[in-house]
């Protein structure tokens, strides 16, 4: 039997790499290579992009892959583009894996709900600011006419950022206490965040709410059209088990 690969880089990536590890069912996992020290998978691990969909569909068929997991970031939509183009290809058939995002959350009624960034920088506008929306939209958030700007990211960046921003580096699991002194310390008045789901990032949520600190959200981008999709680990292990054993 011929291997799976999780395209990951995501909580869910790791714990379903865990599983079918656990269940000898052989597995690579592969990661973009963006994080200075990423949490690595159990099992096999590559590490670097494809180049594009004609390079993944070549990895696909030089390795005999059997079954495709992508488990990436819901905001990874670039991966997902390519690996729903190079599984068509290389005929591989392919799942995807997504978390389940923070619409249906108690307090999403609370919040608000924006498409982009631009739409996030107007709401945002004059407040001070607790942005962790990651590395890949810092250039459209430079605009934003803040008196406070404070953004964590995992790793520090080397893109030019406004001098007069802060920059904190870290890594979740957060908690609630720790939150809650976060945006104490900062005073800060509005989050802003992307609907990444799960809870690694929840408490900043659950501590916004606490403080009246307003929380605006970028929607998910559209997932791609036509990949069958789940979102728990353990309904991929049986659309894993089915595909390459069955
Ligand atoms: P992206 O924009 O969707 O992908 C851009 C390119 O990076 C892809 O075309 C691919 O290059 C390479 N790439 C991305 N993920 C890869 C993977 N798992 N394995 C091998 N190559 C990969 O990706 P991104 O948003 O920068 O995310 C990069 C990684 O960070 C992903 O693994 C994602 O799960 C993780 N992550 C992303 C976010 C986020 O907010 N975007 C948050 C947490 C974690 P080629 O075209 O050369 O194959």
């Amino acid at each position: 039997m011929n291997a799976v690969l999780i395209l990951g880089g995501t909580a869910e990536a790791r714990a379903l790499a865990a599983e079918l590890h656990g269940a000898r069912i052989p597995v690579t996992s592969s990661l973009a290579g963006r994080v200075r020290d990423p949490a690595l998978p159990v099992g096999d691990v590559r590490i670097g992009g494809f180049g594009g969909p004609a390079g993944l569909a070549d990895y696909l068929r030089a390795h005999r892959i059997r079954a495709v997991v992508d488990a990436t970031h819901p905001f990874a939509t670039g991966m997902s583009a390519s690996a729903a183009a190079a599984c068509t290809a290389a005929e591989v058939p392919l799942l995807r894996l997504a978390r389940p995002g923070w619409a249906d959350h108690p307090l999403a009624g609370g919040w608000q709900w924006v498409d982009g960034p631009a739409e996030a920088v107007r709401a945002a506008a004059g407040r001070r600011v607790l942005l962790t929306t990651g590395r890949r939209t810092l250039d459209e958030f430079a605009v934003l006419d803040a008196p406070f700007v404070l953004v964590r990211l995992v790793d520090p960046v080397s893109a030019d950022l406004p001098a007069e921003w802060s920059v904190l580096t870290s890594r979740g699991p957060y908690t609630v206490p720790g939150e809650l002194a976060l945006l104490r310390e900062h005073r800060i008045e509005l989050l802003v965040t992307k609907d990444s789901g799960g809870q690694m990032t929840e408490p900043k949520l659950l501590a916004a709410q606490q403080l009246g600190v307003r929380v605006v959200v970028l929607r998910r981008p559209a997932a791609e059209t036509g990949v069958p999709a789940v979102s728990t680990v353990s309904e991929t292990v049986g659309w894993v088990r089915s595909t390459v054993e069955g």
